[in-house]
């Protein structure tokens, strides 16, 4: 660890040194305006906090001319939030190849504190976004929001905005980030339009991220705080299993292509470490954080990986609504892939953490419910209840391990759920499942008729849009589900429907 003295430098150096950077810039290629306009339009993120350091992204949309050639950009790490004690600096180039993103693997940081970051290009300067670093002693505590589900033509991204004026350490995006289908103006339900009617192509996913990222909810959230991003299947397709798209008869190879384009333009605006540098159709993007003893995070790809839902219906699609088939428990089946399943397992079983959060995309508890049109019960096959054997080996293992204090987060289904994760009658982990930032939620009235079947679901409420915060320590988990008045309104305001608390060594949620 870096003594913090050497981190502020003695006034009467910081003078010189501001000088010198002053005499600098004016010889400095970064000080001449190009022309070609403001380039940090999209604004700029950090993720994955290390102890040392973080990733910091941004990308070069200059408003006036795209660009072509490669353009050096200079990041600079202050220890203070005015960017007048800078710790770490540097140049990168950003190319056309990754659409002129920017991701720098900051090192040599202190731990436990925050830092704050900007870019330079172009003649111009982005806005200065805050991070944090991981602790490696016991921290007091951890504040950490999640999101899911923003459909931009569904409404405004207040979530975002609240959550980031909680200033958490840490944001998770669980999937559902863009949303690659738009509706039909006539379906009244357009509050604000997508520029492109489905992104399909590398063009297609650049444009989405380029509307999503000029929100400016959006930029304030990830300029707040690191975050740690997955992704569900609207990154790619609604419904999409591995190589096979949610439409009967595309030719794997033909939607592996799409996947490839959907995969690189999440890699090039998201703040992830070199280790996720799509190759062709394949993205590593599982992978685990510690936050010191306190707490480990193991972060789930639940779509890369999957045998295709299983139970074909009648209209040749995989992944709906099913009574039953002998697919559906099949142990032959995988919803991680057999190595993301061993990785989880092994990093359970080697977890000395306090909490182990598993932070994916999808409501893991499982299900019993009643079709919609024919009113017989059954599953919802695209999530974990279409892979019934993988649940039952991860959450055998989770018992098992030993692992301390297993907690699930997760998305998907627009609405937000508590429930107890069982094997047989034992509760071996506690679950929160939190409702869309914009998407539609599910039918109130029929959910909430299937639950007396499903008692291991403590909370579900699918009538409002948010987020859900969540503070942990060494003796409790409290988790609060943040609903927006309406998310239609850009203005919208929070508050909280519902407070849990998990204490340390008793699996379930407690109302609190
Ligand atoms: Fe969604
Ligand atoms: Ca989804």
């Amino acid at each position: 660890m870096t003594d913090p003295s050497r981190i502020d430098l003695p006034r009467r150096r910081l003078i010189t040194a501001v000088g010198a950077g002053m005499a600098l810039s004016i010889l400095s290629p970064f000080a001449r305006s190009s022309g070609v306009g403001q380039p940090f339009a999209l604004g700029v993120a950090s993720g994955d906090p290390l102890p040392d350091g973080f990733v910091i992204w941004t990308r070069l949309v200059p408003e006036n001319q795209p660009l072509s050639k490669p353009v050096a950009v200079r990041w600079s790490v202050a220890s203070d939030a005015a960017m007048t004690r800078i710790v770490r600096s540097g140049q990168v180039q950003a190319d056309a190849r990754l659409a002129h993103s920017v991701h720098v693997e900051v090192t040599g940081l202190q731990a436990a504190r925050p830092y704050w970051y900007r870019f330079e290009a172009l003649g111009e300067q982005s806005a200065i976004g805050r991070a944090i670093t991981a602790p490696v002693q016991m921290a007091a505590a951890l504040n950490m929001g999640f999101v899911s589900c923003s459909h931009w033509e569904r409404g405004y991204f207040s979530a975002y905005r609240h959550l980031a004026a909680e200033n958490p350490d840490l944001v998770f995006f669980l999937g559902d980030y863009i949303y690659e289908n738009s509706y039909p103006a006539s379906s009244g339900k357009v509050v604000r339009a997508h520029a492109i009617p489905e992104a399909r192509d590398l063009d297609g996913y650049r444009n989405r991220y380029t509307q999503y990222k000029r929100d400016p909810d959006l930029q304030a959230l990830h300029a707040a705080a690191p975050c740690v991003v997955t992704w569900d299947d609207h990154e790619v397709q609604n419904d999409y299993a591995n190589r096979w798209s949610q439409d009967a008869g595309v030719d794997p190879a033909a939607f592996l292509k799409r996947r490839a384009a959907a995969y690189q333009a999440f890699y090039e605006h998201m703040p992830l470490r070199r280790s996720s540098l799509p190759h062709g159709p394949d993205m590593r993007v599982y992978r685990r954080l510690e936050w010191g003893p306190l707490a480990r995070i193991h972060v789930l790809d639940g779509r890369q990986y999957r045998t295709e839902q299983p139970c074909v219906l009648p209209d040749g699609r995989h992944g709906g609504h099913v009574a039953t088939c002998a697919a559906l428990s099949d142990p032959q089946r995988t919803m991680l892939g057999w190595e993301q399943e061993k990785w989880l397992h092994d990093g359970l079983r080697q977890s000395r953490a306090g909490w182990n959060i598993v932070a994916q995309d999808l409501l893991m508890a499982p299900l019993d419910q009643q079709d919609p049109h024919t009113h017989e019960w059954g599953h919802w096959t695209d999530g974990w209840d279409g892979y019934e054997a993988t649940r039952d080996r991860v959450l055998a293992n989770v018992q098992q391990s030993g692992a301390r204090n297993p907690v699930f987060f997760g998305g998907d289904i627009h609405s937000f759920w508590t429930t107890d994760l069982k094997v047989g009658a034992e509760v071996v982990a506690t679950e929160f499942v939190g409702t869309s930032v914009t998407s539609d939620g599910p039918p109130y009235e029929a959910f909430k008729a299937v639950l007396p079947r499903n008692p291991h679901v403590r909370f579900f409420d699918s009538r409002q849009r948010g987020y859900v915060s969540v503070s942990v320590d060494a003796r409790r988990m409290e988790t609060r589900f943040q609903a927006l008045s309406d998310c239609r309104d850009p203005a919208a305001t929070v508050s909280t429907l519902k407070r849990f608390v998990v204490e340390d060594g008793r699996p379930g949620a407690q109302e609190g």
